[in-house]
């Protein structure tokens, strides 16, 4: 079998997506999606496919580390040349799933649960706490027992500098309120997640984590910017609030230090972003030894999010999944499905063979980017 052909469709969600089909010469194909590399991801596999036609889909890391290697000067350690290279490899891995009529999780070591838990992220950064508490509550009667709320609010009253990464007392307070406006909405427990988007310096992220621990949280995320591994590492050891980064690292080198200097609580790798699913397991596999767990960033429509459900269902160390469609109504239309794919927060790992969901031709016609067509 040989990869005769990939093509790449712009789809609206958080922001845009990037689905992409691997086409062989026997007339399978496998589809995939990544996020996140913005209008740049279609051109730049539309290039990549050049190095891929006529090779053995069934070899994808191989295909995974040719086109990285080959990309070395051109962007390969982290951005959008990854994020296009993990649309491929998801649509690799849906193709050889289908070849071998195995779902994907099997192929990747089996599973170690049924159903992947999801937290859906409640947005909330410009709202007053009453309004965090009553979303929360909404969400919780929908059936996920996570969520997350964003507390970085950079037009919020109390700022009084735009650029500077500090907080004033009223800020930390304002943070305060609404956390815990949704602790007493929700009760003791349900898990939930404050974001801070890594917009923080040092000693404002330790005000911040030391105010939340009398709330319990699952994870303070990103309170410093990410790259500097010593600052996240100082911040977590101040304080008994979980602290989570990851979400704009790529590939195992991007998470070697903060995992081997154990800087989080918690990573979050966003996989149809940052590597696809066989680094994914890697990187779950090297969190593993520091009893690191994963909660994978997400924010991509059902297709990219049942393929982190897949690398969620063969690891040990799986936490929690992120829901980021709060309030966007087309999930259900992109794909074809006899039953809701979410149910009382949770998504069941499909059984069919690859990531065992197809996509929906007129749903995904229907929110293409101006532009671009369907697949041929
Ligand atoms: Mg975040």
């Amino acid at each position: 079998m040989k990869i005769r052909d990939i093509q790449a469709v712009d789809v609206i969600g958080h922001g845009y997506s990037t689905y992409v089909r691997v086409y062989t010469d026997e007339g399978l194909t496998g589809t995939g999606e990544c996020i996140h590399g913005r209008a740049a991801t279609s051109a730049i596999i539309e290039e990549m496919k050049e190095l891929l036609i006529n090779e053995n889909p069934m070899n994808v890391d191989r295909l995974f580390e040719k086109v990285r290697r080959a990309y070395i000067f051109d962007g390969a350690l982290a951005g959008n040349v990854i994020s296009a290279l993990s649309g491929v490899e998801i649509a690799l891995w849906d193709l050889v799933g289908k070849v071998v009529n195995l779902p994907v999780y099997q192929l990747l070591g089996g599973k170690f649960r049924d159903k992947i838990r999801l937290y859906s992220d409640c947005g909330g950064s410009a709202d007053d706490p009453e309004s965090c508490a009553k979303r929360a509550k909404e969400v919780i009667a929908m059936g996920f027992n996570a969520i997350k709320f964003d507390i970085d609010d950079l037009d919020n009253l109390y700022k009084l500098d735009h650029w500077n990464w500090s907080v004033t007392p009223g800020e930390v307070q304002l943070m305060v309120d609404k956390v815990a406006a949704v602790r007493e909405a929700v009760g003791p427990n349900i898990d939930i997640a404050v974001d801070m988007h890594g917009r923080y310096d040092t000693p404002a992220a330790i005000r911040v984590a030391h105010a939340m621990e009398p709330y319990n949280l699952m994870w303070l995320e990103e309170p410093v910017p990410p790259e500097n591994v010593a600052a996240m590492r100082e911040v977590k050891r101040s304080t008994s609030t979980p602290v989570c980064s990851g979400e704009n690292l790529f590939l195992r080198y991007g998470f070697r230090e903060i995992i081997e200097k154990q800087a989080v609580d918690i990573i979050m790798p966003d996989i149809p972003k940052c590597c696809g699913l066989s680094e994914g397991k890697k990187i779950a596999s090297m969190a593993e030894i520091y009893y690191i767990p994963l909660a994978p960033h997400n924010v991509c429509g059902p297709l990219g999010t049942i393929a982190s459900c897949h690398v969620c269902a063969s690891i040990p160390n799986f936490l929690v999944l992120e829901w980021h469609w709060l309030g966007r109504k087309h999930w259900d239309e992109l794909v074809i499905a006899d039953k809701p794919i979410i149910e009382n927060g949770y998504i069941a790992v499909p059984d069919k063979p690859g990531l065992g969901v197809e996509i929906n031709p007129d749903g995904i016609k229907k929110y293409m980017r101006p532009g671009f067509s369907f697949f041929e």
